[in-house]
This record gives C-alpha cells, structure tokens and sequence, in this order.
C-alpha cells in the first residue's frame, strides 16, 4: 500500500476505518437496546455481514461511512490524488451494496442503511431523531431504507 496511497489519503482512509464503533453509532446501538430491540453484531451467515441484525424481524442495520460507500453528500470528497483508482474501488464497494441487499431480499431479509453524514458532521441529524427513525422502521416491516444527514432523514 506504501506505494500507492499518500499522506493525505492514508488519514482519509484511517479516518474511514476510525469512523466504525463510533460514539454515536454505539448510542444508536444503546438506544435500540433499552427500546427492547435485540441485535447481533456482524452475523457471519448473513451477506454482508450487516452491523447489526435484527433475527426476529428479519431486519439488518449497516452503518456506512460516506467515502468508501461512495456516498452523494457532503462527507464525501473524490480524493485529488489518484482519482481512478479510487473511482473504481468505490465503484465496486458500491456494486458490492447493491449486490449485499439483493441477497438479503432473496433470504427474506430487509436492510436499513444508516449513513455516517446521519450521525457525524454538519449534517448529523440529533441522535435521537436516527434513533426513532430507526425504530419505526424496525417496527414497520419496510425493505430497503435509509438515514441520511440533512433535513431529510430517511427516504
Ligand atoms: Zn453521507
């Protein structure tokens, strides 16, 4: 990796991997805990791997940073340097989401996508505004869904 990435990449990329686990995923998490939602953490038998899955509502959770899911808002900048390498990473990270839900739809499973411009950044919907969101569509039956930050929220 040395070879390819520079200074300034590398702490996007550390920057990336910092942003799981974060405090306000982790209030996320909390949250649906004391609301009585029980989750498993990156359950091996379900594609993708989701954050967190919901076994009695057939429900999964990822939570996605804005730059290596590719994601339209303003968390996500092209990098200036090597910009096709990077196109064609995110590119494939993307189809690899695409190609996750539709897995998880075909096993009777629904996705929410929790974006990290929800809960970081100046964006960043107030934690409990993701985490009632989150609930009602827990509870809703929904498919595929998402919470992005802005005025928005989830669409
Ligand atoms: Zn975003």
């Amino acid at each position: 990796m040395a070879d390819v990435v520079d200074d300034a990449t590398r702490s996007r990329m550390m920057a990336g991997i910092r942003s799981r686990n974060t405090r306000p995923e982790l209030a996320v998490r909390h949250a649906l805990h004391a609301m009585g939602f029980r989750y498993r953490l990156h359950m091996r038998e379900l594609p993708g791997k989701p954050d967190m899955a919901f076994p009695g509502r057939r429900a999964a959770v990822f939570v996605h940073g804005c730059f290596w899911h590719g994601h339209d808002c303003p968390l996500f900048r092209a990098p200036s340097t090597r910009p096709e390498f990077w196109r064609v990473k995110i590119d494939r990270n993307r189809a690899r989401d695409a190609t996750v839900r539709k897995q998880l739809a075909e096993a009777g499973w629904r996705a929410l996508t929790i974006w990290e411009c929800a809960l970081k950044g100046r964006d960043r919907l107030e934690p409990g505004q993701v985490m009632a969101e989150a609930a009602a569509w827990l509870r809703s039956g929904t498919g595929f869904s998402e919470i992005r930050g802005g005025r928005h929220g989830i669409g």
